[in-house]
């Protein structure tokens, strides 16, 4: 069983071909284990492709496993949003959703093994003790005065921590193992509190709660996993996960493999950064377009393809970097390029004034929704004596090599005239009201015209029919020139993150758009309906992206 692929195999899928070679394990079982105290972002993405990549292509199993064993920061409201997420990766987990607090019994059942055997005590010493006896990196731990007291003591004092005979804080389990160890982590660490917490799953049942590093190998021992794969921080942990399932004696005990963290150039990934923009209100909420959550990125128009090709290019190592935004954004716009819409949309809309056109006559012209996708078909739009442009497609006096419309200048208007522009209106401010221009109906497109060539096309939309709308456009919400932190460790915002366009003109075929859909606005780039803010009156978008880039792949990792 072999993974199925044609790149070079990453370091993991390499440990995984060996353990099947050797026969460690019989079934590749991995897991992603979120901690349900924020909303996932790209980084969570990574950790979820892999490891649900790793079992489908071993033939194995995906376990989402909810590590929810510290109750203070966890929420029903994030348990919700973190499955939506999963499900909209595509990371197929079973069907059943697991929560590490239901086996809170049998790690309590695994605490007192690890009394009996001699292995765990419980210490009477006060957390600033606790923390003097460790040492440091340069010196060696003391032992625990209470190291010593016998398993019928420990068993005893740990019953009784379970049934809240004492305050919080005032005793600890610990693991027995090294107080002299040069890992810290190693040197005896506790391995039980006792805290009066409501869990969101458990409720009260529980006063005393297992600690991170001993609770996650439990918990992977008893789900079967064979391969637990987290990011590198907690490569000076593994140790101690190796000791917890040696001592709890699994007959097939799991891995720990560490690999880094995807971190984004400009972005701010990090639960807890997100949180704080969210808590001071500089966004609005933790779907907003402009974070890099699962829920924002799905909310702005990005596709569940585009991250797993962007997770792809970006590799899995063990060496710490940073991969572009401009790479994202270039996977959801290949991604988008065959499958989107192309229309015509107006952003910062100015009246276009046919003269010689009939006052009350209007056209249909057939327009292609895709060049990219034959299969596409085509749709009509109207054309009539009003339009509209974008007020940047003229200039009153442009420099030089500026194509568009311009006084004598010659326009195609896309999939329909040659327009020529004969002079604008102004108000009593010098404003331009509208522009003036003469077609010639020898130019109709479609009609084989191979008259004169004109070099500047542009979009429009019919006045007198379009629908208007909004359009979010999105830059990074930390300044990328000056870098994302500021010296105190604040954020470095960008003033223009956001910027909000209301009359927005679009093409009536746009008003049967439904939340989540995406179009290209030609020469203006993605746009998604955006799902929260639209309303049966008002079309909001998200503009997802773009059309140009300056980023470029590395020759051969994408097969076009
Ligand atoms: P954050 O650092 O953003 O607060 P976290 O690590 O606290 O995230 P968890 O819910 O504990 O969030 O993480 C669930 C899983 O996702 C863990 O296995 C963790 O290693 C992995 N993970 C978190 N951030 C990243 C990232 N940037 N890249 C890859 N994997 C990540
Ligand atoms: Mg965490």
């Amino acid at each position: 069983m072999e993974a199925e692929t044609t790149r070079s195999k990453n370091f993991i899928e390499q440990i995984i071909d060996k353990d099947l070679e050797e026969g460690k394990y019989a079934k590749i079982v991995t897991r992603f284990p979120p901690e349900p105290n924020g909303y996932l972002h790209i980084g969570h993405a990574k950790s979820i492709l892999l490891n649900y990549g790793l079992a489908e292509n071993y033939k194995g199993e995906f376990h989402l496993r909810f590590d929810d064993t510290n109750p203070t920061k966890e929420k029903e409201e994030y348990v919700n949003a973190i499955i939506d997420d999963v499900k909209w990766l595509g990371a197929d987990y079973g069907g059943e959703v697991l929560f590490a607090s239901d086996y809170f019994e049998k790690m309590y059942e695994a605490a007192v093994f690890l009394i009996k055997k001699g292995k765990a005590f419980v210490c009477d010493l006060t957390p600033d003790e606790i923390r003097q006896y460790r040492g440091t990196l340069t010196e060696p731990g003391k032992n625990s005065p209470y190291r010593d007291r016998s398993v019928e003591e420990n068993l005893q004092l740990f019953e009784e921590m379970k049934e809240g005979k004492y305050a919080d804080g005032e005793k600890v389990l610990r693991a027995k193992i090294d107080m002299a160890s040069p890992n810290i982590n190693m040197r005896d660490p506790i391995i039980y509190r006792i805290a009066r917490m409501t869990h969101h799953n458990t409720g009260d049942k529980w006063c005393i709660y297992p600690m991170y590093d001993f609770a996650h190998p439990i918990e992977d021992a008893i789900e079967g996993v064979t391969h637990s794969i987290c990011t590198l921080e907690f490569e000076d942990h593994r140790p101690l996960y190796d000791w917890v399932v040696r001592e709890l004696e699994y007959e097939h005990p799991p891995k720990q493999i560490e690999f880094a963290k995807l971190y984004l150039t400009n972005v701010v990934t990090g639960k807890r950064y997100i949180k704080k923009l969210v808590d001071d209100g500089i966004v609005d909420g933790w779907d907003d377009p402009r974070l890099v959550t699962l829920s924002a990125l799905r909310r702005r128009g990005f596709t569940a393809d585009s991250i797993k090709t962007f997770m792809e290019l970006s590799g899995v190592t063990k060496a710490q970097g940073s991969s572009e935004y401009a790479m994202l954004e270039y996977c959801v716009r290949e991604d988008l390029k065959p499958k989107a819409t192309r229309v015509m949309g107006v952003l910062d809309p100015i009246k276009l004034v046919i003269d010689n056109y009939p006052e009350d006559m209007t056209e249909e012209f057939e327009i292609e929704n895709n060049v990219d996708d034959e299969n596409a078909g085509t749709r009509k739009v109207t054309f009539s004596k009003e339009l509209y442009i974008e007020r940047d497609d003229f200039m009153e006096n442009p420099p030089k090599k500026y194509f568009r419309l311009f006084p004598g200048n010659e326009v195609r208007l896309k999939g329909a005239y040659f327009v020529k522009c004969t002079g604008v209106d102004k108000d009593e401010n010098g404003e331009i009201t509208a522009i003036h221009a003469t077609y010639d109906p020898e130019t109709r497109s479609g009609n084989g015209f191979e008259g004169r060539k004109v070099k500047g096309t542009i979009h429009w939309v019919n006045a007198s029919d379009c629908i208007t709308a909004e359009a979010r456009l999105y830059e990074n919400i930390v300044d990328e020139e000056k870098g994302k932190l500021n010296e105190d460790g604040s954020l470095n915002l960008n003033p223009n993150s956001l910027t909000v366009l209301t009359n927005v003109k679009l093409e009536r075929y746009l008003e049967d758009a439904k939340r989540g859909d995406t179009f290209q606005f030609i020469r203006n780039g993605y746009f998604c309906v955006d799902a929260k803010d639209t309303t049966d009156d008002k079309l909001v978008f998200n503009r997802v992206v773009g059309l140009k880039s300056s980023y470029k792949p590395t020759a051969g990792i994408i097969n076009e």
